[in-house]
């Protein structure tokens, strides 16, 4: 069984062909698969990690391609489920000229919210070393219900637990509901990376340190802080530090995050002790991920742009 699991959402990304656009202005899409948690488990296959993925799909042609791409990149899906009742989710995106991200889903709903308790195989989960997961999974039941279980199976299982929340607030029916849940399943983690941008609303809280303190306070043994192309900040409670991004010309910056993640875990596997971590060794693994950042902002689409460890070591 996988060393590494992943869970929540799978979907299927139209990224919009032309930059600087909104939603309305984008003229035509490339269908690109997508998800945050598939994109980890594919960066971790891709690094060389025995990686799964559990979900779910619509029984129709897009979810037929998402699993074939999972399968293609070597991940397990044995336990990514297709339901006859729902369609696969979509999400159009487009990046407009100021840098944001203009997205609208489509999951109306969308299968992967439709993941049960009960379809939770927990001798798979039990069995993970590394259990990744979102917040995404958790905006809408019985995903959220799902999700919760698969956490607290593999925390009782030892696993080592890592959660990008992943903030997509147009997903959830209120701002206060978002952050509620997002806060929930924070003490289960042993590693915690929020991008910059969604701090401020995860947090409630423009000052660092205090936010450092509450999410530390909560267990939680390594934070990491995305910064972009300005790198990331990262905190194990002794050993801290700011390490510098790259500079590269940037094709499309979706799943920069999945891709810094999924170097960040590859390095930190078989589980270490993240608090007796020393500052010259997370600079050296936090500049490997931020060379599979950069790395993934070169193509078009995440999962083709996730690097493998030959393209990390070139590129550094
Ligand atoms: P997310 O993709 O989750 O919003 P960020 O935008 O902070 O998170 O990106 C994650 C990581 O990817 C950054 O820490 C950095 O290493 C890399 N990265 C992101 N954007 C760029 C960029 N424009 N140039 C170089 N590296 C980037």
């Amino acid at each position: 069984m996988p060393k590494a699991l992943c869970i929540g959402e799978l979907l299927i990304d139209f990224v919009s062909t032309t930059p600087d656009v909104t939603l309305a202005e984008a003229p035509g899409f490339v269908k690109a698969p997508g998800g945050a948690p598939a994109n980890v488990a594919v960066g971790l296959a891709k690094l060389g990690m025995d990686a799964g993925f559990i979900g779910k799909v619509g029984a129709d042609a897009f979810g037929d391609f998402l699993r074939d791409v999972l399968q293609q990149n070597s991940v397990d899906t044995e336990h990514l489920i297709a339901d006859d009742a729902a369609r696969t989710t979509l999400a159009f995106v487009a990046t407009r000229s100021d840098g944001m991200k203009d997205i609208t889903f489509y999951r109306h709903p969308g299968a992967d919210i439709q993941l049960t308790p009960d379809e939770i195989n927990i001798g798979y989960v039990q069995s993970a070393e590394l259990f990744h997961y979102g917040s995404v999974s958790l905006s809408h039941s019985p995903s959220r219900e799902a999700t919760l279980h698969a956490i607290r199976t593999a925390k009782a299982g030892g696993a080592r637990l890592s959660y990008d929340p992943n903030l997509r607030l147009m997903l959830w029916d209120d701002a206060d509901n978002a952050k509620r849940w997002i806060w929930e399943v924070m003490p289960y983690a042993d590693i915690v990376k929020i991008s910059e941008e969604e701090w401020e609303f995860i947090t409630g809280d423009a000052d660092l340190e205090q936010g450092i303190e509450r999410i530390l306070g909560l267990g939680v043994q390594l934070l990491i802080i995305t910064l972009g192309e300005r790198g990331c900040y990262y905190t194990n409670g002794s050993a801290a530090g700011f390490v510098d991004g790259f500079i590269v010309n940037v094709v499309d910056t979706l799943g920069a995050g999945d891709a810094f993640v999924a170097a960040m875990l590859s390095q930190l596997m078989p589980p270490r002790d993240l608090t007796s971590l020393e500052k010259v060794e997370l600079d050296r693994i936090m500049r490997y991920a931020n060379a599979a950042g950069a790395l993934a902002t070169q193509k078009i689409g995440v999962i083709p742009s996730l690097p493998t460890p030959s393209e990390i070591e070139n590129f550094l």
